[in-house]
């Protein structure tokens, strides 16, 4: 036999453990990461945080550009639009567009590159999981001017990432690297992204 309140009241110990009286205060950012404490008023902004920070799924690096002519585009303007193609290509940093006829020239669009956006002088290895933290380095770095030529150049930038849902990756699995890569590159390790 034992005295008939000790049930009573272990459960309501436990009771009290479960209903954490913070729910209020949650209420104003009731969008938490699945994968840290972090909380946020909005959908977007736990997405944001949560692909950017945990998930990494994809990731924009001037490295991932293959080949300089990679970052020229057939021009989308009204006026190079003709029956034998597309007349100028646009630059994917600034929209400038040079000649397709007679032929392009190549020569001119690298010099542009090199002088104009400083083509190949960025931190090779710097990766970036965030479209409008590599816009910035863009800006910044290589004086892009945002337009729709510059969606293309985020295209040629980006990479897939390997999930990286496990932390201690065994030496064994191949570190999926992207088909671009290139012998000598770098290796991405020592990409620092300290972005909040
Ligand atoms: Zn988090
Ligand atoms: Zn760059
Ligand atoms: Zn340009």
């Amino acid at each position: 036999m034992y005295p008939k309140t000790k049930v009573p009241l272990a459960l309501l110990i436990c009771f009290s453990n479960i209903v954490v009286p913070t729910r209020t205060h949650q209420m104003e950012k009731q969008y938490s990461c699945q994968y840290c404490n972090n909380r946020f008023k909005n959908k977007n902004e736990a997405e944001r945080h949560q692909n950017s920070l945990h998930l990494r799924r994809h990731s924009w690096s001037c490295a991932a550009i293959p080949d300089f002519r990679a970052a020229f585009y057939p021009s989308s303007s009204v006026s190079s639009q003709s029956p034998n193609g597309t007349l100028s290509d646009a630059c994917g940093f600034c929209g400038e567009e040079f000649p397709n006829f007679p032929q392009p020239d190549w020569e001119r669009r690298a010099d542009h590159l090199t002088n104009v956006h400083k083509f190949g002088e960025c931190n090779q290895a710097k990766k970036f999981y965030r479209a409008d933290h590599f816009r910035q380095h863009l800006k910044h770095s290589h004086a892009g001017q945002s337009g729709k030529w510059t969606n293309n150049l985020e295209n040629v930038c980006l990479r897939e990432e390997a999930p990286s849902e496990a932390t201690g990756v065994s030496p064994t699995s191949s570190e999926g690297q992207g088909p671009a890569s290139l012998p000598g590159q770098p290796d991405v390790a020592m990409g620092g992204v300290h972005d909040p």
